[in-house]
């Protein structure tokens, strides 16, 4: 069986990519026949939660479902007809043979992995511009956190106070904070704290948001 429809959620998902990135099927009659075959599939299998729209469109997550179906080649998230008859994304030539009834082309048989075939198709929607858009974004994603991650241990290595010896991490030459045997980098190496990571969320979301707004004005 083969996997389509599943979508990266930040920019830091490779290989997937968003369904904005997709080329548009401006073909009616063919649309309307993918989302009917969308939703004639069996239950393949059912999530613990709701999936959602990534493109944001106001769609409740009840409605873009909790399951993949299946006609026993391939298996697509349920919401996947929502993309083509709200969104119009194609979708890839092999299952668009499925719905036509056209034979499949042998050489689907090489991807011997469930999503192989899905990869290899919806990455090469992702162009060389896009590619290193995203890795701009990424690295500026990637600064700013470490940024505020710097600060955070600065800011925390003033409050605590530093203890006159060494932080007891390999190789480390900072001192430890005081009454810790840690610098505050090493500490959190060792704790993880919440609420860097949230923000380090925060920024990969504002991070995608501005990748999927420079694909809008693209197109
Ligand atoms: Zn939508
Ligand atoms: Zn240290």
């Amino acid at each position: 069986m083969h996997y389509i429809g599943f979508w990266a959620r930040t920019i830091y998902d490779d290989p997937l990519v968003f369904p904005q990135e997709l080329p548009i099927c401006s073909d009616v009659a063919l649309r309307e026949k993918m989302i009917r075959y969308l939703n004639a599939g069996i239950v393949h299998e059912v999530y613990r939660g709701w999936s959602y729209c990534r493109y944001h469109c106001g769609i409740s997550d009840e409605e873009m479902g909790d399951c993949e179906l299946t006609d026993g080649t391939w298996v697509w998230p349920i919401g996947l007809a929502h993309y083509v008859d709200t969104h119009h994304i194609s979708l890839p030539p092999e299952f668009v043979n499925s719905v036509l009834e056209l034979p499949l082309d042998p050489s689907l048989s090489q991807y011997t992995t469930p999503d192989a075939y899905w990869i290899v198709w919806s990455q090469q929607q992702r162009t060389q511009s896009k590619k290193h858009l995203v890795s701009q974004l990424r690295e500026q994603c990637d600064r700013e956190c470490s940024l505020a991650l710097e600060q955070e241990y600065e800011s925390q290595t003033r409050e605590t106070g530093m203890s006159s010896k060494k932080c007891i991490w390999k190789s480390c030459t900072s001192a430890a904070l005081k009454d810790r045997v840690f610098c505050a980098r090493h500490l959190d190496a060792r704790a993880n704290q919440g609420e860097l990571k949230v923000y380090a969320w925060e920024r990969r979301f504002h991070y995608t948001s501005v990748f999927l707004q420079a694909l809008k004005s693209q197109s």
